[in-house]
């Protein structure tokens, strides 16, 4: 099987050609612009390569229902240029093959569940920490969707007294997004995050908000894997702080052999920044699939 794999983000999209083993062939990336612009690129690149079905995980919010007519779109993006634009169609139209479609971060937690650490797992929460915080859900074989698709990363969050920044997120200024994203930090501490690496008090906020929000997590949906990724967490010290706060938290409510070994429990990402492109290669497979189950029906 040739399969394509599209990473679509606000600043690149990362193309690449694999299969159904997770295997790369090749990979590119392309500087997001306007549809106009971007998608003939993307386009060329994929039928040049004669794929049998594309995966597309994409930046939302975006419509994953297969019953409305704006399925394959992207929605009330901040984006302007790329609002209410039909990806899928477009591709659809110009590839003629099956295409998988979900949120970036469905995508992750997808990889980490067929080709990573989380395979054999049930329930898996993918958290990503960045210029913003996203959330994707895997749970019993499948992607959660619900009404839309999971917005982790705009929980609301109780702000810590000694915490004067007022939140960024334009939507609810303190959720989780609002005051932990990378630009948060920035903002609130006037400093590039990297930079703020040996300050203890940056990490120390920055692992509460975080817990704050696992703890609602683990607590709702019960999940047997926590995965964290995104630029932020490239502060390795905020895995323990997370841990340890978490279990503050939770304070003895929940016993299970999980949450007892924190160290597997609460994880960095395992597949070398790939999760996501070999999640991607996973949405083809998964399409390609159900495409020729429909066809054998008929
Ligand atoms: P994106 O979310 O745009 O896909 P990233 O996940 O790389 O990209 O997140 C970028 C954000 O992560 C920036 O706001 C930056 O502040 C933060 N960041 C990147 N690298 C580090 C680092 N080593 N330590 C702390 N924060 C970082
Ligand atoms: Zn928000």
């Amino acid at each position: 099987m040739r399969l394509g794999a599209l990473e679509a983000g606000g600043t690149k999209m990362v193309c690449a050609i694999g299969d159904e083993t997770g295997k790369i062939y090749e990979q590119v990336s392309i500087p997001t612009q306007t549809p106009e612009i971007t998608m003939p690129e993307l386009i060329g690149y994929f039928k040049e390569r004669e794929i049998d079905a594309l995966g597309i995980g994409c930046f939302g919010p975006i419509e994953l229902d297969k019953n409305s007519p704006d399925y394959g779109c992207i929605t009330s993006t901040p984006k302007k240029a790329w609002r209410n634009f039909n990806i899928v169609g477009e591709f659809a139209k110009a590839l003629q093959c099956p295409i998988g479609f979900d949120t970036d971060v469905n995508g992750s937690v997808l990889g980490e569940v067929t080709f990573g650490q989380a395979q054999g797992k049930n329930c898996v929460i993918y958290l990503t920490i960045g210029t913003g915080v996203g959330g994707g859900i895997y749970i019993d074989g499948k992607l959660l969707h619900g009404m839309l698709h999971p917005e982790a990363g705009h929980v609301m969050i109780r702000k810590r007294e000694d915490d004067m920044y007022e939140g960024k997120c334009p939507y609810h200024k303190t959720c989780l997004e609002g005051l932990a994203a990378g630009p948060a930090i920035e903002e609130r501490w006037g400093r590039k995050a990297v930079e703020l690496a040996d300050r203890e008090e940056v990490w120390d906020l920055e692992a509460d908000y975080i817990a704050q929000a696992l703890t609602g997590y683990i607590l709702t949906l019960s999940p047997e894997m926590i995965i964290l990724g995104g630029g932020v967490m490239h502060q390795e010290q905020l895995f323990s702080l997370i841990r340890t706060k978490v279990t503050r938290m939770l304070n003895g409510y929940i016993l299970t052999k999980e949450l007892e070994d924190m160290e597997h429990y609460i994880v960095p990402a395992s597949l070398h920044d790939d999760q996501g492109i070999m999640g991607c290669l996973e949405l083809a497979r998964r399409e390609l699939k159900t495409d020729h189950e429909i066809y054998i029906q008929k």
